[in-house]
């Protein structure tokens, strides 16, 4: 975990009201801006995001604030780019914004715990969400994945047979939140993912990580029938690999940061 991390236990100590509007000092604001531009790059290079998607950091643990880009491709992300939105999705900023932003709002309105959620269209999930086959934890970098098979929501359940499949309203990111549970990882039909953390780090490793899994189950079924993590091994292996998370966002972060050619 690099100095000054995101989502550091004592970001909630801040003193409200400061000049920032977001309820935390300006410079810890800042170091999490930090944070969120690197998450955007990591994401990129690490190809889950590309033209689309995005990833968010609230902004303190307890607070009904989150910091997210304005409309941008992720990997065009700079810190003057992003933005306090509140629960209701909104921003102080007159800009155009993400029209899934309401993903983010209604995740961390019912789930306290979260501090970090990315939300993807990789390839690698898609046959899994358009399938009866689940995803299941193959690797054990994946143990955080459910081993009765992650949930995939089906958005014609509460936006009929003629949606564009995006969640647009606070109504729709309400029932992907319900529909995600406490699980750290959903599906969505035709449409991509959402992985959520109690770190922006953790978020990150998670979201790059299903995709792997998703890539080599796809490849172990075009073999055969594959062995899956059973429930022991998925949540052992969540607690001493996910215990790392560091690791990998640190070396990600390195090799992300921008060149002086950029
Ligand atoms: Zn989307």
């Amino acid at each position: 975990m690099t100095p000054g991390n995101a989502n550091s236990p004592d970001r909630g100590e801040a003193a409200p009201g400061a000049a920032t509007g977001s309820g935390v000092a300006s410079d810890e604001l800042n170091a999490l801006r930090d944070d969120l531009v690197a998450a955007n790059r990591i994401l990129v290079r690490q190809g889950v995001l590309d033209a689309f998607g995005h990833v968010s950091s609230r902004v303190a643990p307890g607070m009904d604030r989150f910091l997210l880009s304005g409309n941008l491709a992720p990997g065009s992300v700079t810190a003057s780019d992003l933005l306090v939105h509140d629960l209701e999705a909104t921003t102080s900023a007159e800009r155009s914004l993400y029209l899934e932003r309401f993903i983010h709002a209604e995740i961390y309105r019912r789930r306290p715990d979260v501090m970090a959620i990315v939300h993807s269209h990789s390839a690698s999930v898609i046959p899994l969400g358009v399938t009866s086959t689940p995803l299941l934890p193959i690797i054990h970098m994946a143990g955080f994945l459910p081993t009765s098979g992650t949930a995939v929501f089906e958005i014609s359940d509460h936006a009929g047979d003629a949606s564009d499949l995006l969640i647009t309203s606070s109504s729709l990111g309400a029932s992907l939140a319900e529909a995600l549970g406490d699980d750290a990882v959903i599906l969505m039909r035709g449409h991509g993912s959402v992985a959520v953390g109690a770190s922006l780090p953790e978020a990150v490793y998670r979201a790059v990580y299903t995709e792997v899994n998703a890539r080599t189950q796809l490849q172990a079924l075009a073999l055969g029938t594959p062995r899956y993590l059973s429930s022991g091994e998925a949540s052992t292996a969540a607690r001493s690999v996910g215990g790392q998370t560091a690791r990998a966002w640190n070396v990600w972060r390195e090799e992300a940061r921008p060149t002086t050619a950029e």
